[in-house]
């Protein structure tokens, strides 16, 4: 009898639990349908990894893409898109032109790299359209608020971060390039050059060599980590006979700084933005980043102009790499 009265008192204490546990779970879900509304749960940034070498990773909605590579460059690719998706209203301030064909470009570089030498720079790519996201600019001027916006810059510098971390391990250093187009000038001038964005602006450079080396700290580039270990001056890693400008110009690309041309001289010049700023002059990381700012014609603006600069892109890459970072990509 007595087991009995107890066996009936637990049974009426599991009734009354689950009767609780009823009523507080279907709170709980009135509670999280709210928030489903006031602030959507993510996926956190890195359930996807790990990232391989030829696979492929798209992101929350496809907004960003990320292809892991093997050699010590990343591209990263901001205003290239073209996805326009209603959970995203319109930008309402900053710039919103697209930089046509520069996704067709960095995907042709990387294809290049690939046929030539079998190998593959890391590619992170931003799929929205400049009007949804600026992905060269501080999270709040990029996303202006937009969860949805902010999700997909998380993840941009998310994987950058880990190419990033991967490539100081496997390398030691490493570089950034960050993948833009220019338009025509103001003016209605189409510059053929492409500009080369080292955090040094225009009026900085068009003063002569002399004076860039006394008075610009290789703090103030976005080749902190290059310049450090080099025993070359700044003014020489920028425009000398070894920049990059210079190798462009060999193969047959104007390029601005360069030998050719070394400063603006009062032209249109975009001297790097937020992306080049971010991965190029942290001096916490052995890396470094320049922005690319392509001309359209004869370069981007067709498939066959952008596998022909593809092509001397990877041989100016090695040029490049072989002499500041003594690394054959070649032989990896
Ligand atoms: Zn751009």
């Amino acid at each position: 009898m007595r087991y009995f009265k107890l066996s009936f008192l637990f049974v009426l204490v599991l009734l009354s639990c689950s009767k609780d546990k009823s009523n507080s779970k279907s709170d709980q879900n009135a509670d999280l349908e709210q928030d489903i509304i006031r602030e959507p749960e993510f996926d956190p940034l890195g359930n996807d990894a790990p990232y391989i070498y030829s696979q492929t990773y798209q992101g929350r909605n496809g907004y960003v893409t990320y292809y892991p590579g093997n050699i010590p460059i990343i591209l990263s690719i901001p205003h290239g898109g073209d996805i326009t998706p209603e959970e995203i209203p319109n930008r309402t301030y900053g710039i919103t032109v697209t930089d046509s064909n520069t996704i067709e470009l960095g995907i042709s570089i990387s294809n290049s790299f690939f046929s030539q030498y079998d190998i593959r720079p890391y590619v992170v790519i931003n799929n929205l359209k400049r009007t949804k996201l600026d992905a060269n600019r501080d999270r709040v001027d990029a996303a202006q608020g937009n969860i949805y916006a902010e999700r997909a810059f998380d993840e941009f510098h998310f994987y950058i971060g880990v190419a990033r971390d991967e490539i100081i391990q496997n390398f030691n250093t490493g570089l950034l390039f960050d993948i833009h187009g220019h338009g025509a000038n103001p003016d209605g001038y189409v510059d053929p050059r492409t500009w080369l964005g080292y955090l040094l602006s225009a009026d900085e450079l068009d003063n002569s060599d002399e004076y860039l080396d006394q008075n610009l700290s290789i703090n103030e580039t976005s080749l902190y980590s290059l310049l450090y270990n080099s025993n070359e001056s700044l003014s020489s890693v920028i425009r000398g006979q070894n920049s990059l400008g210079s190798i462009f110009e060999r193969y047959g690309y104007e390029a601005l700084p360069s030998d050719m041309s070394p400063s603006p001289e009062g032209m249109r010049y975009f001297s790097g933005g937020f992306n080049t700023y971010l991965y190029g002059a942290d001096n916490n990381y052995n890396f470094n980043a320049i922005q690319l700012e392509f001309p359209y014609p004869g370069l981007r603006d067709t498939s066959s102009s952008r596998n022909a600069f593809s092509l001397a892109f990877v041989d100016i890459v090695q040029e490049y790499f072989l002499n500041y970072f003594n690394i054959d990509l070649f032989s990896l």
